[in-house]
């Protein structure tokens, strides 16, 4: 096992990496920009270094800072989190050449499943179902045309680099195919560095359902069921469940084969999710992220276990310790990403918060770095706590979850906790019965 463990993250995931590393006996080092001076994940730590200024290009997402931090304070691993250098593969081929771990698979995988076009051809090769779609790239409106044409529309056209909903443009018919593909090339250019864009069919009404998966890197994976987290604002996950209200046992042993045997084979290692579009009973494979995310809790809530522990584990050479039969899901759980925003418009607010405190009792965990007058920087996104409950079941959770808002005070800023209150008094959201286009309508609507 290593000694110590640098976590090059912040917030409520760099004290999740923590948490897990403590108890396990492993020293932690933060890495803080000049801004997070006074933030949580700097007290938890055993030590702290500051990394540079608060933009983050030049703080969390500085790889020769991050390794210099490694160096002088001899951690042996680096956890990235999520965002900032997770899917970074050049991140970790930099860590591998400095004779360090990345808590994570290898910079070849994540390089694959980086790039959409490759993600998809190999995910197709393994045998996992993909939504129909252009070969590869598509590089002329002609060719555009032409496979949309075959596909047929609405299609859906988007950046092979793309990544956090961002990139993407749909066109309903072909008189709106000239635009969408003029204008997704040159934002794919001007927001990733790269035009490259491929067609999708444009799904009406599905769910998105993602498959938590976990390889020992030696050809072994297990799968940890799935989360629904259809329920998005501009492609950006708010309301998370799991088991999906939708999947049966039968459902998800099928899928989850299929995506631990995909993993499996190519000897992945650690934490990854494949993501899938879900209508009509058929799985349409859109993404894998190679990390672990932001809502694995309810995972880890719903299967009885800490995916950061096995995380660490499994990089410091440790067998698996996660096996298929033992894996049985247990109840249900949900989780809401609470967000320093201004409803309706959902504009960032940081500041100072005034009063906090946390909600409480059986089934309740609430994973967030702040406190009673902690100041949010305005430098960094907006997520200030995830609040995750766990029930018998479905109805039971939701009114855990009612219960715990009610419990759940934070003062000075502005939160996302009203849309929750109110989400948990509609019909729909009582019954499951939502897909990904849901909130936004419903959104509009209110
Ligand atoms: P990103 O990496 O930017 O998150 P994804 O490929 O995971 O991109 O897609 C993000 C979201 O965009 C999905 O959750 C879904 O809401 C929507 N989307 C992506 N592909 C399609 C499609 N073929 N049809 C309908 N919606 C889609």
């Amino acid at each position: 096992m290593f000694e110590k463990i640098l976590i090059a993250n912040r917030g409520e995931i760099a004290l999740r990496v923590i948490r897990a590393a403590k108890e396990m006996g492993v020293q932690t080092v933060a890495v803080h920009s000049t801004a997070d001076s006074d933030a949580m994940h700097v007290r938890m730590a055993d030590e702290a270094i500051c990394i540079g200024p608060p933009s983050s290009n030049k703080s969390y997402l500085s790889i020769p800072a991050i390794i210099s931090a490694c160096e002088v304070t001899g951690a042996q691993a680096i956890h990235p989190g999520y965002g900032f250098l997770s899917e970074n593969s050049k991140f970790v081929q930099i860590i591998e050449d400095h004779d360090l771990k990345f808590i994570g698979p290898t910079a070849q995988h994540i390089q694959i499943m980086g790039d959409k076009i490759t993600a998809k051809e190999t995910m197709r090769e393994l045998g996992v179902p993909c939504v129909p779609g252009s070969p590869g790239e598509v590089d002329t409106l002609e060719l555009a045309n032409q496979i949309a044409e075959e596909i047929g529309y609405p299609i859906i056209i988007k950046a092979t680099a793309g990544g956090g909903g961002r990139g993407m443009k749909v066109a309903a018919s072909k008189s709106e195919m000239s635009d969408a593909f003029t204008t997704a090339r040159s934002e794919a250019n001007s927001n990733f560095g790269n035009p490259a864009v491929y067609l999708e069919k444009y799904l009406g009404t599905p769910r998105h359902i993602e498959i938590q998966v976990f390889g020992d890197g030696a050809g072994n994976a297990v799968y940890l069921g799935e989360r629904d987290c259809s329920l998005q604002r501009r492609h950006q996950k708010v309301f998370e469940e799991a088991p999906g209200p939708t999947i049966d046992a039968g459902i998800r042993q099928n899928i989850g084969k299929v995506c631990a045997e995909a993993v499996a084979s190519i000897n992945y290692a650690g934490a990854g999710t494949i993501e899938f579009l879900y209508e009509n009973g058929e799985f349409y494979f859109i993404e894998m992220n190679t990390r672990l995310q932001v809502e694995h809790p309810i995972t880890e809530a719903i299967y009885g276990v800490d995916l950061v522990k096995e995380q660490i584990r499994v990089a410091a050479g440790l067998p698996m310790q996660l096996t298929q039969e033992k894996l049985k899901v247990n109840g249900h759980a949900i989780e809401v990403r609470i967000n320093a925003e201004k409803l309706p418009n959902f504009s960032p607010c940081p500041g100072k918060i005034t009063q906090f405190h946390a909600p409480g009792g059986l089934g309740v965990r609430l994973d967030s770095a702040i406190y009673d007058g902690y100041v949010i920087p305005p430098y960094y996104d907006s997520l200030i706590a995830k609040l995750i409950v766990h029930a018998e079941d479905r109805p039971a959770a939701l009114s855990r979850l009612k219960r715990a808002l009610g419990e759940l005070i934070v003062d000075g800023v502005d939160t996302t906790i009203p849309l929750f209150n109110s989400l948990l008094s509609e019909e729909d959201i009582i019954k499951g019965n939502y897909n990904i286009h849901w909130l936004e309508s419903w959104l509009g609507k209110s």
